[in-house]
């Protein structure tokens, strides 16, 4: 099969997206994918047009298929050209063609990719490796070098292509393979699939499987791991958990996160609890949520919800453009000024972020002010929350736990990354009802905000009450409580005459296939003494034979 661009790409993003591809399956769509695209395809023909202006209409081809044949100089600039080797095949956006610089030289090709964004990762530049790779395949000459045209302004970057090329021979050749494979490769759900038109089907298979990767925070070696050791659901890693006594000296220091504890907390359906998790609020809550475009490090919404007593007061600030930026953190902080002692409440990095660079962009309260402490020690709940508080949902997101806790959004699909393609439509049209919906989206995210708080806190005091959003019974366990002698491997017992007696007997098997060996320095010396009292309370160090597990 043909590997392409388009193949490669996906790949590079998820192995099973590649796969699903390649095998023509359709998905349910996603509308931020949607966008992207969209905003690519206009931003290709836009970049085009100013390529095509730079040259005369005699020395530009439009989608001509380049062979070996090639006379030099016949054109300087290549658009849209179908590029296909023997196994290879890439849709150039551009080839820019510079003439060889004298006798003996030949001329040089160069692959030209447009990219909206602004920021590029290296997957874009291990894509316009591929394309060159099979432009040098087709032409039979080196092709070194590529430009990537991106962003706002249109700047070019050049990458050496050729330095690319082993990564671009290892991803086709694991595309190769996987294009030969009759099945799918084996399901992991990653960052990816937010953006993803599988999205769906992929995370109902995960559901399905009880696939450990539905679990977020798990990274790829953490989960090979834990399957080379023969766990692969969430159910089977929930029953490797042991509460740890903790040294004296370490009673302080926070406990690190345990997946299997997470997994226990979603097998119990319980909130499970680990040391003294407490948020204090000394003052008045004001929960906060920003909006952002971080691949324009613009930030253009920012919501409040300020708790006093029993009322609730909501501000939003927006931002048309860049240059507002600055206007709504002041508005934002002659709020925050207003309220009586302020407390910050946040969820998540991105908004510690946006404070400190809205600090040093723009400036904050004089020293020593109340507004000023509130910005210095804003609370981030995510931390408390970390390590500490397990919720019975596969990840920490806002929207999981919030939701697991009853809270209802008015739009169930919505994610962060619609949001982007919703700014931008309003940026494109000025409809007041995407700016509406991204208004709300924000409020929508600082009300449970305040639901998670309450949680949190309660969970801390170990006092969780049912509130009128919450299905569940809000049942703590603490998992210092929890019974570390219970063994993984329980006597086996049985309501069937007969079946435990041939349990029993199938370790006769083991036991005469297995040596037994003991080499603690105590037995040497015993040996040495002539006794053989102290062999019984050694441990066995090694057992070997057939049947004896690798671990
Ligand atoms: S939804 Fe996730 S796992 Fe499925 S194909 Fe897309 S990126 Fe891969």
């Amino acid at each position: 099969m043909t590997i392409t661009d388009d193949l490669v790409e996906t790949f590079l993003k998820c192995p099973t997206k590649c796969f699903l591809r390649s095998r023509g399956e359709a998905g349910t769509g996603n509308a931020y994918a949607a966008w992207v695209r969209t905003k690519n395809d206009v931003f290709r023909i836009e970049g085009t047009k100013r390529l095509v202006a730079e040259v005369t209409p005699d020395k530009c081809a439009i989608g001509t298929q380049p062979t070996g044949s090639l006379k030099p100089a016949a054109w300087h600039l290549g658009i849209d050209l179908a590029v296909q080797s023997q196994e290879l095949q890439c849709f150039c956006h551009a080839v820019e063609q510079i003439p060889s610089a004298g006798r003996g030289r030949t001329a040089q090709f160069v692959p030209i990719r447009f990219q909206f964004r602004n920021k590029l990762n290296r997957d874009d530049k291990v894509l316009l490796a591929f394309d060159a790779r099979v432009l040098s395949e087709v032409l039979s000459r080196a092709v070194g070098l590529g430009k990537i045209v991106h962003g706002e302004n249109y700047v070019t970057l050049k990458v050496k292509t050729s330095a690319l090329a082993s990564d671009v021979r290892k991803v086709t050749d694991k595309i190769g393979t996987l294009l030969a494979s009759p099945s799918p490769p084996d399901l992991v759900l990653n960052r990816h699939c937010a953006e993803c038109e599988f999205q769906n089907r992929c995370r109902q298979k995960g559901i399905e499987k009880d696939d450990l990767s539905l679990l977020s925070g798990m990274a790829e070696k953490e989960r090979t791991d834990f399957n080379a050791k023969g766990i692969f659901t969430v159910t089977q890693l929930s029953y490797t958990f042991r509460p740890r006594r903790r040294p004296q000296g370490f009673r302080d220091k926070r406990e690190r996160y345990h997946h299997s504890l997470k997994a226990l907390a979603i097998r119990e359906k319980k909130i499970h609890i680990v040391g003294s998790p407490e948020v204090k609020i000394e003052g008045t809550p004001v929960y906060m949520d920003v909006e952002g475009l971080p691949d324009r490090d613009f930030y253009y919404l920012i919501g409040i919800r300020i708790k006093a007593g029993d009322s609730v007061v909501q501000h939003s600030f927006w931002a048309d453009s860049p240059s507002d930026e600055g206007s709504i953190w002041w508005e934002f902080l002659s709020k925050l000024v207003e309220v009586e002692n302020p407390v910050l409440i946040h969820y998540g990095s991105f908004e510690t972020v946006f404070l400190k660079r809205m600090r040093q962009r723009y400036g904050a309260p004089p020293n020593g002010s109340l507004a000023a402490k509130a910005l210095e020690s804003p609370i981030n709940l995510l931390s408390v929350i970390f390590g500490q508080i397990y919720f019975p949902t596969y990840s920490n997101g806002l929207k999981d736990i919030a939701g697991w806790l009853g809270f209802k959004w008015s739009d169930q699909d919505v994610s962060g990354v619609q949001s982007i393609s919703w700014r931008d439509t309003w940026e494109q049209t000025k409809a007041s009802l995407a700016k509406e919906k991204l208004i709300t989206y924000n409020l929508e995210d600082c009300a449970p905000l305040e639901l998670v708080t309450r949680a949190v806190a309660q969970a801390g005091r170990q006092d969780i009450r049912p509130s009128s959003e919450a299905p569940q019974s809000l049942e703590v366990v603490v998992a210092d409580n929890l019974n570390s002698k219970v063994s993984l491997w329980p006597r086996f017992r049985s309501s069937i005459d007969g079946f435990e007696t041939i349990n029993k007997a199938a370790r006769w098997d083991y036991q005469r296939d297995t040596i037994y060996i003991r080499s603690d320095a105590k037995l040497k010396r015993a040996k040495r003494k002539g006794t053989n009292r102290v062999k019984r309370t050694i441990r066995v160090s090694k057992k070997t034979g057939p049947n004896c597990s690798p671990f």
